[in-house]
């Protein structure tokens, strides 16, 4: 069976669990992105494949094979992690060259490899180069270079673009995706930056409170999120609480019937909120009566010249929506209007 397989993992330090009993399955050959806020357990977990932290519960199959065992330098990884800093007083070549070096292979296989590699990085010609002489981006080439240069079975990387400004993140982002895609090797990166991830995975883990919260493609995350915190943490979302009004899909925010088609299946009376993406939320000047349309009060309108977020206020919620400036409602701060809530874009989340 090939592909990486998170068995039932657990890890506390003392009393404290920072992972609970993760399950995971992956196939061969995807870039996955484990994604969520700060202290919920994402480096820990990428510690215990890496085998730096022993998990306390639990097992990791690589390829059907127990490695839960073996040391981190046994395991046939390639790692991009902030505690291990390119080496300053090495060559780029002799950087990445590194690890081929302690695992004996000559001179000529060495100097053939890192010439390889610093083409697939976008850096020839470099290998003479002292690492002091290159920018953040090109330093964090170099690092992947070097995690690539064993043929490893397993890519980590822990925030690998963190330390980079905003534009060169987005373009490193790319090129990272770009570079996996070619050479189709299992990767798994650690963000807290849903963008991020949503640009580079092919599958994302959400996880909180040591736990996971979804497994998915961006899309299906973005589209279908499984509960509120994971609406909330990609993306933006508006969330409307309400009760459940019949089998017909219908949940009843603040006396007022809204229509879903995700709704059906759950029974009357429960609590249940809606949760709709500000993209899918329209905005009609004036007061428009029909389905899933609710009163609203705009409070802000922000251009932004690529979109124009509308802020409302509806029964007392803060809602948000987006249009383009091509589609932009005309309608400003102050105006009373009618916002429409499309039911195939209402997300249902039980509550
Ligand atoms: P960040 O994005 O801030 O790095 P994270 O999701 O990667 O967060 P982890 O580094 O995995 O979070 O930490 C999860 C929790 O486990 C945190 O509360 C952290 O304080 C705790 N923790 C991690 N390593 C240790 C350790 N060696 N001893 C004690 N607690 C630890």
């Amino acid at each position: 069976m090939s592909g990486l397989r998170i068995d039932h993992v657990g890890k506390s330090f003392g009393m404290f669990e920072a992972l609970k009993d993760i399950d995971l399955d992956f196939p061969d050959g995807k870039f996955i992105c484990l994604l969520g806020p700060s202290g919920c357990g994402k480096t820990t977990l990428l510690r215990v494949i890496a085998g730096l932290e022993t998990p306390t519960r639990g097992r990791i199959l690589l390829d059907g094979t127990d490695i839960s065992g073996l040391p981190a330098h046994r395991r046939n990884l390639g790692m991009v992690f902030q505690s291990l800093a390119l080496f300053p007083h090495l060559t780029v070549g002799e950087n990445i060259a590194y690890g081929l070096r302690i695992r004996g292979a000559d001179q000529a296989t060495r100097r053939r490899k890192t010439e390889e590699l610093l083409d697939l990085v976008r850096l020839p010609g470099t290998a003479d180069r002292q690492i002091s002489q290159l920018s953040g981006g090109q330093r964090q080439r170099v690092a992947i270079a070097r995690a690539l240069a064993i043929d490893p079975k397993l890519f980590l990387l822990d925030e690998p673009l963190s330390a980079l400004d905003a534009k060169l993140r987005e373009t490193m982002q790319v090129e990272l995706k770009l570079l996996q895609k070619r050479l189709g090797i299992s990767t798994i990166v650690v963000t807290h930056d849903q963008r991020e991830a949503l640009t580079m995975a092919d599958i994302v883990v959400v996880m909180n409170h040591a736990e996971v919260q979804q497994v998915g493609s961006p899309l299906d995350i973005y589209r279908n999120p499984v509960n509120a915190f994971v609406a909330d943490f990609i993306g933006s979302s508006n969330l409307l609480t309400g009760v459940v009004g019949g089998e017909d899909g219908v949940i009843i925010v603040d006396g007022l019937p809204v229509q879903t088609e995700a709704g059906r299946a759950l029974v009357r009376g429960t609590k249940a909120s809606i949760s709709i993406r500000p993209e899918e939320v329209l905005v009609h000047p004036g007061t428009e009566t029909g389905p899933n349309h609710l009163p609203a009060k705009v409070t802000f309108v922000r251009d932004l010249g690529a979109s124009v977020e509308i802020m409302l206020e509806c029964s007392g919620r803060e809602i948000l929506a987006v249009s383009s400036p091509r589609t932009r409602p005309a309608v400003d701060t102050g105006d009373a209007v009618t916002i429409e809530l499309p039911p195939a874009a209402c997300v249902v989340l039980a509550s």
